[in-house]
C-alpha cells in the first residue's frame, strides 16, 4: 500500500503561519503526547524529517504538519508539504519556540507530523500465506514495542498482534523506537480469546516462548506461517496462553541473568525464523 509523494509544489497561501504556541491547532497538536487525547482523536506524532518522508513514501499523509520556515525550502520539506496538503491535510508554519512546546525531541530536525493512528481487523487479515506474525501479551513498555515493530519489519514479518491490556504503541516512545516501521508494520490489537479462535482458521505454528521450555529455540523448525507469541515484561505468558501453544521454546542462558528484556528475546527469536526461512 504505498502512494506516489506528491509534486514538491507547495500551493503558496495554503500554509498558515502560527505565531503562538496558545494557538489551538499547535494545542490540539500538543496534547496528542497525552493517551487520552490520542485515543479521542485516533490521532498520533511523529518527530523528524526522516520518519516523516518515510511515512508519507509508504502511503500515511499527516493530518497535521507542523514545520519551520527553513523546511520548506529544503526539497524533503517541501515534498512533506505538497503531500500533507495533497491529502488535505493542514500545514502549520512555526518558529522554533513553538516547535520546541510541541516536539519532545530536542532536534525535531524541523518536523512534526500528526497522523491518523491505522489498527488492523483480525478479521480482514488472511495469514495463511504469511511468513510471520508476532503476538505481544500485555506488553507494558512501548518503547519494547516500538524495538519490535522494527526488528519484525527488518526480517519482513506481516505485523504484531498486541493482545488483552497492551500500552499504546502510538505513544512517542513506541513510535521513536520504531523508527518508521510503525508506518510498514500491521498492527492489531484484540482479545486472546478472539486472537486463538482466528488463529485456529490460518493454520501455521503458535510458538510460545518460556523460561521454563524444555525446547532449545534452534531444536525447532519453524514453517510459515509462523505466529511467535512473547509474554508480558513481568509475568510472561499466563499458563493458559502456554497450554495453547503448539510449541514452547526458551533461549538458553548461562549467565547470572534470570531473562532477557523483552525486544532483545524477539529479536533473537525473529532472527531464528528468519535464518530458517532464508535457507529453506
Ligand atoms: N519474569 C518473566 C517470566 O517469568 O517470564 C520474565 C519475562 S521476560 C522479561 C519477557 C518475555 O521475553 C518472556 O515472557 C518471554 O516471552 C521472553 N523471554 C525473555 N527471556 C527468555 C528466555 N530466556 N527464553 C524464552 N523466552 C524469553
Amino acid at each position: 500500500m504505498t502512494r506516489e509523494p506528491a509534486s514538491p509544489e507547495a500551493p503558496e497561501g495554503a500554509v498558515r503561519r502560527v505565531e503562538s504556541p496558545a494557538n489551538p491547532a499547535v494545542k490540539a497538536v500538543r496534547a496528542l503526547h497525552q493517551k487520552k487525547h490520542r485515543s479521542a482523536t485516533g490521532l498520533f506524532l511523529a518527530e523528524g524529517l526522516r520518519i516523516l518522508t518515510e511515512a508519507v513514501a509508504l502511503g500515511h499523509a499527516p493530518r497535521t504538519l507542523v514545520v519551520l520556515p527553513a523546511m520548506r525550502r529544503d526539497s524533503m520539506g517541501a515534498q512533506l508539504v505538497a503531500a500533507t496538503l495533497a491529502a488535505g491535510g493542514e500545514v502549520l508554519e512555526v518558529s522554533e519556540a513553538v516547535l520546541a512546546k510541541i516536539a519532545r525531541k530536542e532536534n525535531p530536525q524541523g518536523a512534526v507530523g500528526a497522523f491518523p493512528q491505522v489498527w488492523w481487523d483480525l478479521d480482514a487479515i488472511d495469514a495463511h500465506r504469511a511468513f510471520c506474525w508476532v503476538v505481544l501479551e500485555a506488553p507494558r513498555d512501548p518503547g519494547n514495542v516500538g524495538t519490535v515493530l522494527r526488528t519484525a519489519d527488518a526480517v519482513g514479518a506481516q505485523g504484531v498482534i498486541l493482545l488483552d491490556n497492551a500500552c499504546d504503541p502510538y505513544s512517542l516512545e513506541g513510535v521513536r523506537a520504531s523508527m518508521g516501521s510503525i508506518f510498514a508494520q500491521r498492527l492489531v490489537r484484540t482479545t486472546f480469546d478472539a486472537f486463538h479462535a482466528w488463529r485456529a482458521r490460518q493454520g501455521g505454528q503458535l510458538v510460545g516462548t518460556a523460561l521454563n521450555a524444555t525446547a532449545d529455540y534452534q531444536a525447532i523448525a519453524y514453517g510459515r506461517p509462523t505466529f511467535l507469541f512473547m509474554g508480558n515484561e513481568q509475568s510472561g505468558l499466563p499458563p493458559a496462553y502456554e497450554g495453547a501453544c503448539d510449541t514452547l521454546v526458551r533461549l538458553p542462558m548461562r549467565g547470572r541473568a534470570d531473562s532477557l528484556n523483552l525486544a532483545v528475546a524477539s529479536s533473537v527469536m525473529l532472527y531464528e525464523i528468519y535464518n530458517q526461512d532464508r535457507r529453506a
